[in-house]
């Protein structure tokens, strides 16, 4: 049986924080309580500062198992406006991260 994940394309997240909001509306999360959170990663070199956004899944993803089996993407692949997030079988997704030099790969079970 295929395995499902989700990959972030993170060199085009801009940090707007709505895969966030579409998880907790989604999920009906209460306060406190995140189904992904955007982590802020500031580089700096010399005079330069650099910052990435890359959104991590917690525990609580179940990658949107009730919209997936209705033939619907998840909630926060759906709403990112940046559509930098793909939702799709591990071998779909490494097959796309091969070409992009910014992505990261979850898997929950
Ligand atoms: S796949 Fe669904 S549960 Fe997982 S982070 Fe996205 S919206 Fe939340
Ligand atoms: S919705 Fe998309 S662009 Fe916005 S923080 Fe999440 S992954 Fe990044």
């Amino acid at each position: 049986m295929a395995r499902y994940g989700l990959l972030v394309d993170y060199e085009f997240c801009t940090g707007c924080h709505t895969c966030e909001v579409a998880c907790k509306q989604e999920r009906n999360f209460p306060v406190g309580r995140w189904g992904i959170k955007v982590n802020e990663i500031v580089l700096e070199t010399f005079n330069k500062i650099a910052i990435d956004y890359i959104p991590f899944p917690t525990d609580l993803c179940n990658l949107c198992a009730q919209r997936t089996k209705d033939g619907l993407q998840p909630a926060c692949v759906k709403h990112c406006q940046a559509n930098c997030m793909k939702y799709g079988t591990i071998e779909e997704l490494a097959t796309y991260m091969e070409d992009k030099p910014k992505t990261v790969l979850f898997a929950p079970r």
